[in-house]
């Protein structure tokens, strides 16, 4: 009964805030709920940093369900906004909407279980499923994606909507290269099924398209023979160009003669080469940074990061693979560190890391994420001015560099890299800590974000931010460059009424003028609490 009456009177709150000409058992048959439970954890997300509350929560079982909500919202005489949420992962509110409802796309009871086709090599999965379970399924069949993240609680939806990415881009594209087809509720409330071949123009803007175009609730991922292990490789390098050469040395072979993961970090402090990506080490034989000749570098050291997967069935030949690979490549020379696992403890190692940080406390902490894509003729500079200067020896969390190859991106989705065949990711990964370290600050380690920002600018760099934040229209006109006119063609024809995914800040809502938009979709700074440490 109560929590009856309390829908009742939230749906009233939607009615009345929102100027919705709904029925309340109208709203109530569109399945939504308020059950304070939902609405919390959908107005915060993993950056921690702001909070916006939804009016309601949708949890669909079936496609139908997102489509009669979005074409209900797309109908009403005043209009009320729609965000879809994978599993809550981004940093700045990307799907938080205070003007709307938040539909709750991953989760129990949602869309039904992975479809394997392995005759065809594909499988069909709902838009909120997590990849750790798509990959679950597709191991009972022998079968894996070919692109991941590094991080598998990600929703399917949610890592498309950006592009998916890690160290097997250089090879296989991003995710969003890997999949056959879509299927999609528009800002009008249609379900559409697209492809290459079949609404074109809907496929490429969903792509990448920030959630901008539609929901996602089907796709159709490209499959490949799961390997069954996996050498894991690390090396470190003192010199900042030998490490990119043989970055770029091994994303440039082809065939069998290649690595099958490539990534990197740096090290600008001593404690962190023991820290969250590197319980790999052994804690018997701990890593001393100055025994390794980075004294001489400005103390920064450079670590690359490579795998080759292997069949039980290969495991004679894999030591050889790697030795003859490893001859052409010059870390400094007594710095090999070797691991050997299942294929599926590579993929999930993030989660690992995850279970030991929220065991201390340390998940559940702002994460001012800063990520980047540095044109190829630019990362020197950008090694001088921003490991080797702004961070000056101190960071919080790891920092990933890795190059990817430009020809793997279809130009046609609606991401935008730099216009060079190899770019870099950088990935300023960190964490903030109310510990009274100033440097561990939230407010410390964002204004290094703005520092590194303004760097790249004045340089002249041309960085494309990777799961971008801005918030105005003309820095997303200027991010969109060429592809501005496209993207907002795009959405003109699928959301007119600018209704989906507005935690982008990108459009606002046609029912809102831009004043309203601020005062009803204001974020509200989440407070800190107080750490004693940052310990990995
Ligand atoms: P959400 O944060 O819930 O949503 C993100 C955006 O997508 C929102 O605008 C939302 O409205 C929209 N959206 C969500 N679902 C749908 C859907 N079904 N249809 C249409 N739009 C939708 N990214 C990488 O590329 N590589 C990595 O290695 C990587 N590692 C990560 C590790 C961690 C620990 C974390 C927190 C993030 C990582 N990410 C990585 C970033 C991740 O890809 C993004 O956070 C992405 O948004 C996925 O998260 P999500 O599924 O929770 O989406």
């Amino acid at each position: 009964m109560a929590t009856k009456l309390l829908l009742t009177f939230a749906i009233c709150r939607l009615i009345v805030t929102v100027g919705l000409t709904l029925e309340p058992t109208e709203l109530l048959r569109l399945g939504l709920t308020v059950d304070p439970f939902d609405v919390e954890s959908a107005s915060v997300d993993f950056g921690l940093m702001t909070k916006v509350e939804p009016l309601a929560v949708l949890r669909p079982s079936s496609a139908k369900d997102v489509a009669q909500l979005v074409k209900a919202a797309y109908e009403s005489s005043h209009g009320f906004t729609v965000s879809a949420r994978g599993h809550g992962h981004s940093i700045n509110g990307q799907a938080q909407t205070g003007t709307g409802v938040v539909v709750q796309m991953s989760g129990v009871g949602s869309g039904g279980k992975p479809r394997v086709w392995g005759g065809d090599m594909y499988v069909d999965v709902w838009g909120g499923e997590l990849w750790i379970d798509v990959l679950k399924s597709c191991l009972a069949y022998g079968l894996a994606p070919k692109s991941w993240t590094d991080y598998l609680y990600l929703s399917v939806g949610g890592t498309l909507s950006n592009a998916g990415i890690s160290g097997q881009a250089f090879h296989h594209g991003p995710q969003i290269s890997n999949v056959h087809e879509l299927d999609v509720v528009t800002g009008k409330g249609e379900l559409m099924t697209c492809s290459k071949e079949q609404n074109p123009e809907l496929f490429h803007a969903v792509l990448g398209g920030l959630g901008q175009f539609g929901i996602i609730t089907r796709a159709r991922i490209s499959l490949e023979p799961a390997p069954q292990r996996v050498r894991w490789i690390r090396v470190l390098y003192s010199n900042f160009s030998a490490f990119t050469k043989d970055q770029e040395y091994l994303i440039s072979l082809h065939g069998n003669q290649k690595f099958d993961y490539v990534e990197g970090f740096v090290i600008v402090d001593e404690g962190l080469i023991n820290n969250w990506r590197s319980s790999f080490f052994s804690p018997r034989n701990p890593v001393k940074i100055s025994s390794l000749g980075s004294n001489n570098n400005g103390g920064v050291l450079y670590c690359f990061e490579i795998t080759k997967n292997y069949h039980e069935s290969t495991a004679e030949t894999i030591d050889q693979e790697i030795e003859a690979l490893l001859k052409k490549l010059n870390f400094i020379p007594t710095s090999v560190f070797t691991t050997d696992l299942p294929y599926v403890d590579f993929l999930d190692r993030v989660h690992k890391a995850e279970l030991k940080l929220r065991s201390k406390g340390m998940w559940e902490v702002p994460h001012p994420w800063l990520n980047l894509f540095v044109p190829k003729s630019k990362i020197a500079d950008f090694d001088r001015g921003v490991f080797k200067g702004i961070l000056g020896n101190k960071t919080s969390g790891p920092i990933l560099i890795y190059p990817m190859n430009k020809n793997k991106w279809d130009d046609k989705s609606s991401v935008v890299t730099p216009d060079e065949d190899v770019f870099y990711l950088v990935a300023f990964l960190r964490s903030a800590l109310d510990n009274g370290e100033e440097t561990q600050s939230l407010e410390y380690l964002t204004n290094q974000n703005r520092q590194i920002l303004k760097f790249c600018d004045e340089d002249g760099m041309k960085v494309k931010q990777y799961l971008p934040h801005y918030k105005t229209q003309s820095e997303w006109k200027e991010h969109y460059g060429s592809k501005w006119d496209r993207f907002q063609r795009m959405k003109m024809k699928f959301d007119p009424r600018h209704i989906l995914a507005s935690g982008q800040n990108i459009f606002t809502p046609t029912f809102l003028s831009s004043s309203n938009m601020m005062v009803m979709d204001i974020p509200i700074p989440i407070k800190q609490k107080a750490r004693e440490s940052i310990d990995f």
